[in-house]
Order: structure tokens, then sequence, then C-alpha cells
């Protein structure tokens, strides 16, 4: 087959043109090129490999870690008469021997197989004598150590870099952080100039932050100026949901709860009703919206803070499906802050994993407390960007900021003083002059960043480590030990003497200069 990809779209699809990047991945991929694609949940990566599979000469290999997902994915392709096929440890010895029969005659356009079937030495083997067109790896963040996901038979995957090099590899996510990219493109030696990064913008989605005050009187403010619409108002713990929804109930919302510990019955009853009803307000925690795809959901609020930039996303990302205007508002104290670091510190994981939990949620206070467009700093996030938006609080209503150029320079240097290989907790003792063990013995008290920053108080040099990492000035070895280093933006910050302007930090609380150090 040579068709052109735009009538493919058109013949085999239904659809009538290509959406954001796609056309420009199929090209590439179809001219035998690697790829790494990164498009949120939705953006349609299915046909950034199927067509190629349906352009290029012989069977497209496609890995996916959910059987059930994958079947569903073949029947749709069957029906729109494309020869698909999954393999899987569900399917029999004479069925499994038929479809390697008509994949070795080339009468497949694409095979869907678990890792752990692709993986068994019978399964390389065989697929030796297959010609491949091409091979995608779906929900590729599986292979990272370190994403939420990780699933240990991903990292084999790189067998495949061997057995086949010149087929055309493409690796597909929903969700990557900039380390997390890295490690894909690495370990399935993609080449970082085959980096597809698109379609995380919302621009119908006004984002807006603010810190808790009154929780109640803030959220029936926001809600209030909402009224009969449909939303959803996220919340940390179950008997939290319960709560918000019955202080809603008697506030004159009709608000329904979700959580996990609710009875399966209860919960999908709430979550039909939510979905074909209106100016309803569902009171949940993260269980609710697995699934969910109701277009008109015009607001979310996060009244408890999210555990981290990735899931602050996709929850806002319930909103304004429909492309109408929505709305979202995240509340964070600094109480919530302490109740999240303490759900990682009394988690089971071990102790490099709450470490970059720990990273992450730093991330998220970045952004919540950065003086730069929302929009901007969660798609760069992304690895993404776009101009100011004009459609979120920071543009509609520009914090006040200060001059953090010295406060910048002094970090900085420290940082290079050090090494640039230590964590925020030692880096600020330095700047505080701290009289302490460990920086006598790295001799970092004879240092002339030692002491230089007693201006400020622990907790506001973290505030402003925090946002110089938003501002991408210093880079956070997340994988590692949460070492900081100076970025190449921090380096020509520095170098060419440039200024920065910071959002205003909080007064110092009292004991804030002995507070924990982190
Ligand atoms: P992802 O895998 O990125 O989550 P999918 O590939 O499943 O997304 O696509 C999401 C939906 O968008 C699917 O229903 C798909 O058919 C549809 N879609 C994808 N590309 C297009 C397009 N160019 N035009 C219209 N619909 C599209
Ligand atoms: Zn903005």
């Amino acid at each position: 087959m040579s068709a052109h990809p735009l009538d493919i779209l058109r013949t085999v699809y239904g659809y009538g043109a290509f959406r954001g990047r796609q056309a420009e991945i199929i090209d590439h991929v179809i001219a035998g090129r690697h790829a790494f694609v990164l498009m949120p949940t939705g953006g349609g990566k299915s046909l950034c490999y199927q067509i190629p599979a349906l352009v290029r000469p012989g069977t497209g290999l496609v890995v996916s870690p959910l059987i059930a997902l994958m079947e569903d994915q073949v029947a749709t392709l069957r029906q729109a008469g494309m020869r698909a096929a999954a393999l899987n440890s569900r399917i029999g010895g004479a069925e499994r021997d038929e479809i390697w029969r008509q994949m070795r005659r080339g009468e497949i356009d694409l095979v869907y197989m678990a890792p752990e079937t692709l993986l068994r030495p019978e399964t390389l083997e065989r697929l030796k004598s297959v010609r491949l067109s091409v091979i995608a790896i779906d929900e590729a963040h599986c292979l990272s150590q370190w994403g939420h996901d990780f699933r240990p038979e991903y990292r084999g995957l790189d067998v495949l870099v061997e057995l086949f090099p010149d087929v055309p590899r493409m690796a597909l996510t929903a969700t990557a952080d900039a380390p997390t990219r890295e490690e894909i493109v690495a370990h399935l030696a993609i080449g970082a100039e085959n980096s597809f990064i698109a379609g995380f913008d919302r621009p119908n989605i006004r984002y807006g932050v603010a810190e808790k005050q009154s929780q109640t009187q803030q959220m029936l403010r926001f809600l209030n100026a909402r009224k009969g619409e449909s939303g959803i108002v996220y919340c940390l713990s179950k008997r939290k949901t319960e709560e918000v929804a019955a202080t809603l109930n008697a506030h004159g919302f009709s608000a329904l709860a979700y959580h996990a510990g609710m009875d399966m019955a209860a919960r999908e009853a709430n979550q039909r009703r939510f979905q074909h009803g209106e100016g309803l307000v569902m009171v949940a925690t993260i269980a609710f919206g697995m699934g969910i795809d109701k277009p008109d959901v015009r607001f979310v609020l996060h009244v408890d803070l999210p555990a981290s930039i990735e899931a602050y996303y996709q929850e806002t990302g319930r909103a304004g499906r429909d492309g109408l205007p929505a709305e979202t508002l995240m509340l964070y104290g600094a109480e919530d802050i302490a109740l999240r670091r303490r759900f990682i510190d009394e988690s089971d994981a071990p102790a490099e994993r709450k470490r970059m939990e720990h990273r992450k949620l730093d991330a998220l206070l970045g952004f919540a407390e950065s003086c730069q467009c929302r929009r901007q700093v969660l798609l760069r996030y992304f690895g993404d960007d776009c101009p100011p938006c004009g459609n979120c609080d920071v543009c509609l209503d520009p914090p006040e900021t200060f001059d953090g150029t010295i406060a910048a320079q002094k970090l900085l240097s420290c940082i290079h003083r050090t090494g640039g290989r230590y964590g925020q907790g030692h880096v600020i003792s330095v700047l505080l002059g701290e009289e302490d063990e460990r920086i006598a013995q790295l001799g970092h008290d004879k240092l002339s960043t030692y002491g230089i920053g007693r201006e400020f108080d622990r907790a506001q040099w973290r505030s402003i480590v925090r946002q110089l990492v938003a501002h991408g000035l210093v880079t956070v070895d997340v994988a590692g030990h949460g070492g900081l280093s100076i970025s190449a933006k921090g380096a020509s910050f520095l170098r060419e003497r440039s200024s920065i302007m910071l959002r205003a930090l909080k007064k110092p609380a009292h004991g804030g200069r002995r507070a924990a150090r982190r």
C-alpha cells in the first residue's frame, strides 16, 4: 500500500484534517526516523503510529500494557477495515499460530502485544522472520523507574533496539516530566532531536491559584459566582469530601460526594448523576475522574493541594472539554503542604521515591508561587511553551513582586561555590551561616558565600529556590538526591548580569530560621 496519509485519514478514519503535530510526526516516521511523542490523553497519539504502519510495508508492532484496552483498539481497527491483531496471554495456541502465519506473509498491518508476551524468547525469535514497519511503545513512561506506573518488564524493551536497529521506533506517552523524558529517549535510543511535544495547551481553561485564607469563604465565593454550572471540587481525604459536600448542600448547592471508601453502587450512582445532570457539584478525591468524560464541566476547584504538576494538569483538564470557557482555582496553604509532606514521609515507598515525590511537590509549589504566566509555567514543565496567555490570574492581576536579583545571585553563587551538587537544605544552611558539623567538615564555612543570606529566613529561601527552579535558573536532580545545580539559563543570568522579579515573600514565621531542614 502506498496511500497518502491524508487519504488514509479521510477514507479509513473518516476525519477531515490532522490535528496539532500529527501530520508532521507521521511524515517523520514514514521517512524512517524515530520519534518520541508526548501529547495529552485524547490528543490523538494512536494515529501517529497507525498511519505509518499502514503506509510502510510490513507489520507495525505496538507494545501496550493493558490487555483490555488492547482488545478494544483491535476491535475498532478491524471495524474500520484494518488488518489488526493482538497477541497476549489470553490468546490460545491455534489462533496464535494463525496470527504468526499472517504476519510472516505480510497480511497484518498492526499487531498489539503486551511487553511480557513480546519479551519471551520464542516471540522474539519468531519476530525475526516478520518484516516490521514500525515499533510503537505506548505508555512509554512505564519504563521510567521514577514514574508512577513503573513496570519492570518495560525496561527490557531495549532489546528491540539491537534486534531491529533499522525499524523506526516510537515512544508515546501523556505524562513525562523532564527527567522521565530524558530517560525514555535514552533507554530506547531515540535521539533527543526526534522529540515531538504538543497539544498541552488548553486555551479555554483559565488558571488561578490563591493562598488559603478561609477555605469555606473562598470556596463559597468561587462557587456562588458559578451557581447552576457543573464542576468538580477536589479534596485530599474521604472525610473531607463528605464534609465539603454537606457544607455546599447547606448553602443551596446540589453537591455529590465521591471517594474510594464509598460502596460501588453509591459511587456509580453519583457518577451517573453527575455525568448526565446539570448544575451539580461533584466533591471528590482523586479516585474520581478516571474515565469521566463530561464535556461541560465548567470549573475545577482544588480546596487541597494536588500531588504534583502532572496531577494538577490532569485534574484541571477535566474542565472545558467542550472548548467553552472554564475556570479553575487551586487553594494552597502551609498546612496542606505539611500534610502532603507527611503523606510522603509516612508512606512505605523507598527513600529515593520519597525524595522524588518531595521534589515534585516543590515543583508544584514553585508553580503556585510563581509570578510568571501560569500557562507558561505549566507548558514549560511539559517541554512545551507559549507567550503570556492573558487568561490566568497572573496575567489578569499581576501579583506583588520584589527585585530578586541579588537574592538570585547569592543563591546561584552559593550553589556554584559548594560544587553544584548539594540539596537545598545544605545550600540554605550555608547562606544562613549556620554552625553545623557537616558544613565545618566540608569547609563550607570558609566560603565567601557563607552567611551572606541572613536577610531571609529558611522558609523564605525555600520560596526563592522554588521560584528560581520555576524560572529555570536552577535545576534539581530529581532522580538522584535532589542536588541543586545551575542551569544553562542560570549561568547566562549570572554572566549577563540580568535582573529578575520574584513574588513577594511571606513575613518570617517565628522560629523560621530553625524550622525543619529539607
Ligand atoms: P491518545 O492516544 O492520545 O489518548 P487517541 O489516539 O485515542 O488519543 O485519540 C483520541 C480521540 O481523538 C479518538 O477518538 C480519535 O479517533 C480522535 N482523533 C484523533 N486524531 C483525530 C483527527 N485528526 N481528527 C479528528 N479526531 C481525531
Ligand atoms: Zn497567563
